[in-house]
């Protein structure tokens, strides 16, 4: 259930009854009844499916700036801050579902305003202490139609273990076909595994040094 029951209905565990907050209906229970179910269908009978109030953009937008906020999303105390008939998502709902869907809408938005563009690839890479894992920043710069200079941030996963040439080309890769790139330069450091894996690319060197996180 994506809502929290307790905010509507007031369980009395020495009746076995529960109480509808907005009507005083009562409701016997017993063990391994379809409890929530039911009551859950007597709130969207009788009290109206169109007052529930969806706030899966809003939570999302949340996760999307802090992800350590979706581990709130099914704790009573966090719905307890929204009023009846809002609709939280539970925590699995929002990661198998919201997330993605949010994602795919970045990704649509980054693709539309890429298209026909010819543009300079920012690629740097960090690796985590001990070399677990390899974390890139890909950036697109571009001049678009009102002769402007843009900057757009291109998402990319983290890789697994230390930088590697081939890894980082794959990435590369990806990245041109996903978003149907025409690259016309690499802006990077010196790493080694970022030369060679644009070694076909025209390639600028920016700057010296070697990045560890
Ligand atoms: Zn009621």
């Amino acid at each position: 259930m994506s809502f929290s029951i307790w905010n509507h209905f007031t369980k009395d565990s020495s009746s076995r009854k529960v109480t509808c907050n907005l009507c005083s209906s009562s409701f016997g229970y017993t063990r391994g009844s379809l409890f929530g179910a039911n009551l859950k269908h007597h709130l969207e009978s009788d009290h109206g499916e169109d007052r529930f109030v969806d706030i899966d953009d809003e939570i999302s937008r949340l996760v999307s700036v802090d992800s350590s906020t979706q581990r709130f999303v099914d704790r009573p105390e966090f719905h307890a801050l929204f009023p009846p008939f809002t609709r939280i998502p539970t925590r699995h709902h929002l990661m198998r579902n919201v997330m993605p869907s949010r994602v795919e809408s970045l990704r649509q938005n980054i693709r539309e305003r890429l298209t026909d563009q010819r543009v300079s690839l920012c690629i740097d890479q960090w690796t985590i202490k001990g070399g677990r894992m390899t974390l890139s920043c890909f950036n697109a710069n571009f001049i678009n139609e009102k002769g402007e200079l843009e900057n757009l941030h291109i998402p990319v996963s983290p890789l697994d273990g230390r930088p590697a040439a081939d890894k980082l080309r794959s990435q590369i890769d990806d990245v041109i076909e996903k978003y149907q790139l025409e690259v016309v330069a690499v802006v990077s450091d010196s790493s080694s595994s970022l030369r060679n894996a644009v070694k076909d690319t025209l390639f600028i060197q920016m700057q010296q040094g070697h990045n560890t996180l």
